[in-house]
């Protein structure tokens, strides 16, 4: 028997099944048809001429995401000089990368970074001290770099996730923007793009305001670019009940405003933007078996306790986020589906670490709460959905010594790859001394 576990992905019950006796329980599954699917969406978004699309690999970088999204034809968007090397390794060339990053890299770190950006990465100066350090490399040897603005106005799936408000400090502050320009000018340091990444999951109305926002801050103050990145947080709706950007309307409007800018200024400026969790959430899935059940008497809750947790998926505890679940009988039945039918029950999905936050059903303040699913049998799979972006990528994944899951991908054809073997006690182990 088997069944797709909801209308809008390749993943059935049997792959869930086969993907456990591929590799054991747990596991992270993602779907690769969806995958490709997304990068082919984000590439459509209406623009005015052209755009670019850069996965930001901090969502998943596994290799195997990686070759797939970069087979698309998307770029990358790193955080860090390791995520560049890491996409390196994936075999994909530094031109086709943007680096935007807290880190000020000195010594042999800052050696390496010449190196790349004399291959083409794209650098994203983030503060006036990362500018003053790399600028006259870059004037020097005719590289021109992004410069990444704090719009002061940013929206996120909580207040942790806003990246764009005065509580958050990423990028070179409006207030700061005059001597930025006045150290670059200096110097001939030559800014192509002009980016801002204002929080992941937030309010599209924000997102929306802030195109008209970074292209007033372009045509005042950034004469040589030819590029604006409104960087990722294009929402994803993971809950039947949540509802994603529509990327159609956002990229209309930015079209619009910038053949606007085009009339004044005779400027044709190109799009990019960097989604991670618009291109990867809905394309994973942790894949748990049911330990226990438990519960906490009466005016308590009934309790599922999973192999796996918040050492598989952080997002709740650290954000309250929601995901959907699914529970798999034994023999391949689909007993409950979020976007389904028979969700005849209730309860708090635990894992097993020694943490009462372990709890995949938790609000942002930390206190666990029912949901509805079907009643499962110790040995029955439950999986958690919408885990395809910062759950492999993001996970505490040592905390009571539990080893860091696998990862498998569902093919288009079917077939099931292990892209990533179960951790060992042996390598969780090795680098102590
Ligand atoms: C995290 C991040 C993104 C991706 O955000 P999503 O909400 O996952 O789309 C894009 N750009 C930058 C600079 C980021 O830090």
């Amino acid at each position: 028997m088997t069944e797709h576990l909801n209308n809008f992905s390749a993943v059935t019950t049997d792959a869930v099944l086969r993907a456990k006796e591929l590799c054991g329980s747990p596991l992270y599954l993602y779907d690769g048809a969806l995958l490709a699917a997304k990068c082919r969406a984000a590439l459509a978004m209406p623009n005015a001429f052209g755009i670019r699309v850069r996965y930001a690999m901090k969502a998943n970088p596994n290799r195997a995401i990686l070759r797939i999204v970069a087979g698309e034809g998307l770029l990358i968007d790193a955080s860090s000089l390791n995520e560049v090397r890491r996409a390196k390794l994936a075999g994909i060339d530094y031109d086709r990368m943007i680096l935007t990053t807290q880190e000020v890299p000195e010594g042999d770190d800052r050696a390496e970074l010449e190196r790349m950006m004399q291959s083409g990465l794209l650098y994203n100066a983030c503060s006036l001290r990362q500018l003053e350090r790399i600028g006259d490399f870059a004037a020097r040897n005719g590289i021109r770099l992004s410069m990444r603005i704090h719009p002061g106005i940013g929206s996120g799936e909580s207040p942790s996730r806003n990246t764009g408000d005065h509580y958050s400090c990423f990028g070179v502050h409006l207030d700061d923007l005059p001597a930025a320009l006045r150290f670059a000018e200096e110097r001939g340091i030559v800014f192509s793009h002009v980016h801002s990444h204002i929080g992941s999951g937030g309010d599209p109305e924000i997102w929306r305001l802030n195109i008209g926002l970074q292209l007033g801050i372009t045509e005042r103050f950034f004469p040589d670019a030819d590029t604006v990145s409104f960087g990722g947080g294009l929402r994803e709706a993971r809950m039947p009940d949540e509802t994603a950007a529509d990327i159609e309307e956002l990229g209309n409007h930015a079209k619009t405003l910038m053949e606007d800018f085009c009339r004044r200024t005779g400027r044709k400026l190109v799009m990019e933007i960097e989604p991670g969790t618009f291109i990867a959430a809905n394309c994973g899935y942790v894949v748990t078996t049911v330990m226990d059940l438990k519960s906490t008497g009466g005016g308590g809750y009934n309790f599922v306790i999973a192999d796996g947790g918040m050492e598989m998926n952080v997002r709740p505890l650290l954000y309250g986020s929601r995901h959907p679940f699914y529970v798999i009988g034994r023999d391949g039945a689909l007993l409950s589906s979020e976007f389904g039918g028979g969700r005849d029950w209730e309860a708090a999905v635990a894992g097993k670490c020694c943490e009462s936050g372990d709890c995949q059903t938790i609000t942002a303040d930390g206190v666990s709460y029912a949901h509805k699913l079907a009643r499962p049998s110790p040995g029955d799979t439950l999986v958690i959905g919408g885990a395809g972006a910062y759950c492999s990528a993001m996970a505490p994944m040592n905390y009571n010594s539990h080893a860091e899951a696998p990862e498998v991908l569902l093919a288009p054809d079917g077939e099931l790859r292990l892209i990533r073997r179960r951790q060992t006690i042996e390598q969780m182990t090795e680098n102590e001394i």
